[in-house]
């Protein structure tokens, strides 16, 4: 399955929080906004990571998708994937 996430600029307001979770594929901009590096996580702990980090951002800034446009979220489980 390919799934691609990316950051709505217009939403983000910089908790840093997704650079936190998803740090292979998204870091910091010198402001303190989310930007995405790698946009395609492979391997299913990489995704579980990158829908870990769209379930904790706060202002639903963080979007992961499938191939489809179909938004993926983490079924049943909260931020912290408990
Ligand atoms: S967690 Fe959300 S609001 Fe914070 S930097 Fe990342 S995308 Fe932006």
């Amino acid at each position: 399955m390919t799934v691609e996430i990316r950051i709505d600029p217009t939403r983000c307001r910089g908790h840093a929080i997704c650079a936190l979770m998803y740090s292979e594929g998204v870091e910091l901009d010198r402001w303190g906004y989310g930007r995405v590096v790698d946009g395609t996580p492979e391997g299913r702990r990489s995704i579980k990571r990158a829908l870990r980090a769209a379930a904790a951002c706060p202002n639903g800034a963080v979007v992961v998708e499938d191939s489809a446009d179909r938004r993926i979220r983490l079924a049943g489980r909260g931020p912290d994937g408990g």
